[in-house]
This record gives structure tokens, C-alpha cells and sequence, in this order.
């Protein structure tokens, strides 16, 4: 749970419009898949670094029905559908989102912080889900000062439920420099090895560029001594 100060949760969840906006066509966010994103609206987290301020602060403002005719639109276009956000596993309906584009014949990938374990374990357990992707935020020391919420062991379990499960997944970092140093970076990346995690590591820069959620400035890139995480764009 968050503390007294951690986020709310945004009420676009009780107004029966989950979703911010939709892309309609992604080649990038869906490994080996062509795809559409569905960006749900509100997190409970509040990520300094947040490129999507709109979609975590904002109101949802497309129905489901909506959603499901756009998808009905595209069911012999795409391979698959992202569910991303803002946080969409904390929306109370993600497991009927979820198994309706299923039975539409699409793949599903989920973007999460990782919080909600036993809905990834649900996800997963019903086969709803054909890949993850899983934000490593910091290490428990370092995880309000990044994400405003006391959610690293909801974090730690999902990990490792994911790890047990046979499932596709990718684990991945951004890094402001102001936020996690070199060292704390190589840090967790030999926890996440500890853990049992032989996959690609993948580490995201911060892109000034965009408006986030606080003004943390430029970021330097760090140097790091291992070889084996990719720097993703
Ligand atoms: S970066 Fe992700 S987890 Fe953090 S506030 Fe933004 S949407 Fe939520």
C-alpha cells in the first residue's frame, strides 16, 4: 500500500473512461509485432521523470466501447494490443480489458511499474498476456526518492512471479543523473542478476525533450563498466 502521501488514484477509474488516448499503430513498443497502444489514465506513482504528466494527472477520455470499436477496426491490421499508461494494471476492470482482446484474436503486452502482483499473476495464470515489460525503478533505498510510493516490494514480487512463470519479459531502467548514479545503476543490474534475471537489461536515458512531471533539468549519460545492458533510444 502507499503511504498517507503516496498518490491517488485518478477518478477517470470510477467514470467508466479508463483510457487517455489510443496511438493507432506502433512497429516499436511490441517486440516483433505491429501494434496499437492504449494509454490508460492515472498511476500510482509519481515518477519525477514521467513523460506522460497528461496521462497520469489527467482524466481518461475514451469509454471501452469506444476502445473496443476501434480495435474491432483493426483486428485483421495488427498483431497485438500494448496496454500502457499512467499504470493499467490498477484499473479494476484490466483482466475483462484484457481477456475481450484476447477473444478479438490480438496479443496482448503490458507495460507496468511492476506494483499489482497478483493481477500480472492473474494476467498470466489465465493466459492473458503474451509479453511484459517491467519498469526497474531504483533499489528499495532509492525508491520514494524516484517514484513517490513505498511500492518496491510489490515491485520485488512481481519480479519474481515473473521469473517462475514461462512468460516473455523485459526488464528496464530510466535513468535521470540526478536520480541513480553510475554506481547505483551497476547496483542494480548485479541484483537483477542475483535474482535470476539472464535476459536483456535495458536501460533508457532521459530525453529532455519532453514535459515530465518535475523539472529535473538535463542528464548527463552515465559510463557504465558492464557490457551487458542495451541503451535504448
Ligand atoms: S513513469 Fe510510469 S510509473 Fe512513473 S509516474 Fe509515469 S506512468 Fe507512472
Amino acid at each position: 500500500m502507499n503511504t498517507s502521501s503516496a498518490p491517488t488514484l485518478s477518478s477517470s477509474l470510477e467514470k467508466g473512461r479508463p483510457v487517455f488516448s489510443i496511438s493507432p499503430f506502433t512497429l516499436l513498443d511490441f517486440p516483433d509485432r505491429t501494434g496499437c497502444i492504449l494509454w490508460f489514465a492515472g498511476c500510482n506513482m509519481r515518477c519525477s521523470y514521467c513523460y506522460n504528466p497528461e496521462i497520469v494527472l489527467g482524466k481518461g477520455k475514451r469509454s471501452w466501447g469506444h476502445v473496443r470499436e476501434f480495435l474491432l477496426s483493426r483486428r485483421d491490421l495488427l498483431d497485438g494490443v500494448v496496454f500502457s499508461g499512467g499504470e493499467c494494471t490498477i484499473h479494476p476492470q484490466i483482466i475483462s480489458f484484457a481477456m475481450e482482446v484476447k477473444a478479438m484474436g490480438f496479443e496482448v503486452k503490458i507495460d507496468t511499474n511492476g506494483s499489482r502482483p497478483e493481477v500480472l499473476r492473474q494476467l498470466v495464470e489465465e493466459k492473458l498476456v503474451d509479453y511484459v515489460a517491467l519498469d526497474f525503478k531504483a533499489m528499495a533505498g532509492n525508491y520514494w526518492k524516484i517514484t513517490r510510493s513505498d511500492l518496491f516490494l510489490a515491485f520485488e514480487k512481481s519480479l519474481e512471479f515473473l521469473l517462475s512463470s514461462s512468460l516473455r519479459f523485459e526488464v528496464r531502467t530510466t535513468i535521470h543523473s540526478k536520480l541513480l548514479t553510475a554506481g547505483e545503476i551497476e547496483k542494480m543490474e548485479d541484483w537483477l542478476r542475483e535474482k535470476g534475471y539472464t535476459e536483456t537489461y535495458y536501460l533508457q536515458h532521459f530525453n529532455g525533450d519532453k514535459e515530465t512531471l518535475e523539472d529535473l533539468g538535463k542528464s548527463q549519460k552515465p559510463v557504465l563498466n558492464q557490457n551487458d545492458v542495451v541503451w535504448r533510444n
